[in-house]
């Protein structure tokens, strides 16, 4: 992405003692807010409803005027800009993304552009350039936003927002109104993005575990719009706060840690491979030194197909004699969270893990899964004493939380 290059690093969002009293109430909606968010980190804002998080995230592009304290941009103060170039030049999704109904996809990401004037084969240059990094197909550009589904729409928004390669990026619930299964591969295709172009981020969200997944650092928020903790996720984890923050994060804290890791960071199992075809002896060799003691059928592409039989070991050569189905299919990218709630929904004690190009690259088991909860996040400072105190306490007893 070559454009725009002088607004494309991101920048630090510093909010300074910021207070909104709206006209007519006497309750501060945000309430002495401070807060610094580092240049291409995502920070979330999370709390309960009307705690202030909307209010607070839409003084930064002066959707609202701050009634005092103010907020800097990449030391910048926003009282010193004017509101319209704000908010073109800081990308805003929201849930429900507002796609013009009458506009093509190409069209809708390409609103601001427009706005600023670039030509029609710039534009469209960047339409396709942008479907491609949200991982929609370019044939999507001519359609209309009710030709999509509800999870293709919200890329369109993620792209749009994108479009000019904006340094500051407001996410309000963005996923929102997705179905589970469709917002944890959003969320997942939005991180990896976001490895990418390490804008700066405020995300809003009331929901702690999509808080604890996205965010670099997590403001909690309480009714009143006072802040009750600001904290990488696993401080957060390990120690709030306070009561409130402490109900906030809820009960199941070990087992919302398994959202501070992902499948690629632990030690998987070791599993024997095998084709059809191979020879039968080889297959039993490698099993017997592999962690698992049966062995996938692969494609040749390394794609798993399923569980090998014993039947299918009976002869000279491997024959496609399936025990069951390889499922599920976990990836290296997955958060610990989602991957046990997949193999506990397919009911499966493990599942094969596969890399970006989808070939197997180990085995992800319960015991695996189980194993790293009983090891603190090794990258948390501090945390390693924590987990110790809270292992002898049992904090860690997966078995022993029964949310997700
Ligand atoms: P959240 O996004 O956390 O649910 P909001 O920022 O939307 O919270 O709202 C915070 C508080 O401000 C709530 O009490 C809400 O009723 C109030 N509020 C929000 N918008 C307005 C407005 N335009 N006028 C008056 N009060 C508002
Ligand atoms: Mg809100």
């Amino acid at each position: 992405m070559q454009e725009p290059s002088r607004r494309s690093s991101a920048e630090t969002i510093e909010f300074r003692e910021v207070t909104k009293r709206y006209p007519g109430s006497t309750e501060a909606a945000v309430d002495g807010l401070s807060l610094e968010v580092p240049a291409g980190e995502i920070c979330v804002l999370v709390g309960p409803s009307g705690c202030g998080k909307t209010t607070a995230m839409r003084m930064v592009n002066r959707m609202i005027d701050v009634t005092s304290g103010d907020i800097l941009l990449g030391g910048r103060s926003v009282r010193d800009r004017k509101p319209e170039e704000l908010r073109r030049e800081i990308g805003y999704v929201i849930q429900q993304i507002g796609l013009f109904p009458h506009r093509t996809i190409a069209d809708n990401i390409t609103t601001v552009p427009s706005l600023l004037g670039w030509s029609k084969s710039r534009s469209s240059d960047r339409a396709d350039e942008l479907l491609e990094l949200v991982g929609l197909p370019r044939e999507m550009r001519d359609r209309y936003p009710s030709q999509l589904s509800g999870g293709q729409r919200q890329r369109v928004g993620v792209a749009r927002a994108l479009a000019v390669d904006p340094p500051v990026m407001l996410m309000d619930e963005p996923f929102g109104a997705i179905d589970p299964i469709n917002r944890e591969r959003l969320q997942n295709e939005f991180l990896r993005l976001q490895a990418e172009l390490r804008k700066t981020i405020v995300f809003v969200t009331h929901d702690i575990d999509e808080a604890i997944k996205m965010g670099d650092r997590i403001a909690v928020l309480q009714v009143g719009g006072k802040l009750a903790q600001f904290a990488p996720p696993a401080e957060l984890l390990m120690s709030p706060a306070s009561p409130f923050v402490e109900d906030f994060v809820g009960a199941d804290r070990a087992l919302k840690r398994l959202a501070l890791q992902r499948v690629r960071d632990i030690d998987l199992w070791t599993v024997a491979t095998c084709r059809a075809g191979e020879p039968t002896a080889d297959v039993r060799e490698r099993t017997a030194e592999a962690d698992l003691d049966i062995a996938l059928l692969i494609d040749g592409d390394r794609r798993p197909l399923g569980w090998l039989s014993e039947r299918g070991l009976t002869g000279e050569r491997v024959r496609t004699e399936l025990r069951s189905p390889a499922e599920p299919i976990v990836e290296l990218d997955d958060i610990l969270r989602d991957a046990l709630s997949d193999l506990l929904a397919s009911e499966s004690m493990y599942g094969p893990v596969i890399d970006a190009d989808g070939e197997v690259v180990g085995v992800l088991s319960m015991e695996v899964i189980s194993h790293a909860v009983g090891s603190a996040p090794a990258e948390v400072p501090g945390a390693t004493e924590l987990a110790a105190q809270e292992h002898a306490n049992g904090a860690f007893d997966v078995e022993g939380t029964d949310e997700e």
